[in-house]
């Protein structure tokens, strides 16, 4: 039987957001919170590093407290620029049926706004780095590792207004007590420790997994060893809330500032790709299935970031028709979550970025291991913002492609 070393509290509301009470402890084998032995200075995840970032160093962006989790951690947001001013005249499940977006957006429909959320599985790391790296390139026009990122700066100055989410779930974050997971290699089994942080476990290290934890929402933290970093405290996935019912309030905060926002360009960042192909990816979302000018708006988004990681060597090959052309429509794939709902709020097209883990690799068609250490998954991440901002501005926005 497994030592079990270590054990922590949280406090877990039952039933309705308000309630803090009883405390939980889990029990992860051995190992599971290793740590690496140097962790790079760029790599910002922990709630407090991004407290601290966003109390002391962002002076050009406004911070907000967006409102509280369900556990009762601060969500936060950082605005660039200039929100739309005034508001339209109806929903803009009204301003759709007719045709003209502007009808909801108001006398500034033809800004260009973007958001940047990250976080929403609170331990996948890899978008929260992006974002703190990004909030250090608007604020120091450099990255946290000190690289010069001006075509960055240029763009946010090009569009109305970006505004960045770097960590929607805090609770989920809290959970997972460490800044960094110990690197575990390229083998079949690397990716383990990695899902047990994220999908929870069942018992003895037993995995609940992908997409198996989706079977529980809300799940009950007294049955499982460890509920992973995907549930808010209230036990929920937010990538998969009851949206029409009971919201939880990581949600509400999301949706509530996308109406408030309008944004023409939402990026749910994630990280999970499979081993067979370890590259940053855009997934295709669902609402574009049921919209076609949002779907041809995604397919150019989709085409710019892939094109612009290609040209970096950060795809599988170095082929652009390969890495740009657009999968086809997933059947059976859901038709809701968080990323279709934000884009139902707002008209604008969300989609989901996924990347690497940083606690394991891939590997190429030959067996040889995909090179994802930190300084990858910061390039990647820059580069898929870059990309986004570059599209959002070429393409005139909703106004260009609706
Ligand atoms: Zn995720």
């Amino acid at each position: 039987m497994m030592k079990r070393l270590l054990a922590f509290l949280l406090p877990m509301a039952l039933a309705c957001s308000c309630a803090r009470t009883p405390q939980w402890t889990f029990h992860l084998p051995e190992g599971y919170l290793d740590e690496p032995d140097t962790i790079p200075v760029f790599w910002k995840t922990t709630t407090s590093e991004i407290a601290d970032f966003l109390m002391n160093e962002v002076k050009i962006g406004k911070v907000e407290l967006l409102g509280k989790s369900a556990g009762g951690r601060p969500v936060w947001g950082v605005g660039y620029g200039t929100p739309r001013q005034g508001s339209g005249t109806t929903t803009w499940s009204g301003a759709s049926t007719i045709g003209d977006i502007a009808k909801f957006r108001g006398p500034d429909s033809d800004k260009k706004v973007m958001m940047i959320i990250a976080g929403v599985h609170g331990f996948e790391l890899e978008p929260i780095v992006g974002t703190m790296n990004l909030l250090a390139v608007f604020e120091t026009g450099c990255d946290l590792a000190g690289n010069p990122r001006p075509e960055l700066v240029r763009l946010r100055d090009s569009l109305d207004r970006v505004y960045i989410v770097p960590l929607a779930n805090p609770d989920g974050r809290d959970r997972v007590p460490i800044r960094m997971e110990k690197f575990r290699g390229s083998d079949p089994d690397a990716y383990h420790v990695h899902e047990y942080l994220n999908t929870g476990g069942i018992k003895d290290g037993e995995l609940i997994g992908w997409p198996a934890c989706k079977e529980y929402i809300p799940m009950d933290f007294s049955k499982v060893e460890f509920p992973g970093s995907y549930p808010n405290d209230n036990g929920v996935n937010i990538m998969h809330d009851d949206f029409f019912g009971h919201m939880q309030p990581e949600t509400r905060i999301l949706c509530d500032l996308v109406i408030r926002e309008k944004p023409d360009l939402i990026l749910n960042l994630h990280t999970g790709v499979s081993r067979n192909n370890y590259f940053t990816e855009v997934n295709r979302p669902c609402v574009g299935a049921y919209n076609p000018k949002l779907l041809a708006a995604w397919e150019d988004l989709y085409k710019y970031v892939h094109t612009a990681l290609t040209l970096k060597g950060l795809k599988k090959t170095r082929d652009l028709e390969v890495e740009t052309k657009v999968p086809a429509i997933h059947v059976g794939s859901g038709d809701i979550n968080l990323t279709s709902v934000l884009s139902y709020c707002c008209g604008g097209i969300c989609t989901t970025v996924e990347d690497g883990s940083h606690g394991y690799t891939g590997v190429y068609d030959d067996g040889t291991p995909v090179d994802h250490g930190p300084a990858v998954i910061l390039e990647s991440q820059l580069t898929v913002y870059e990309a986004s901002m570059r599209f959002l501005l070429h393409s005139n926005g909703s106004a260009g492609w609706l």
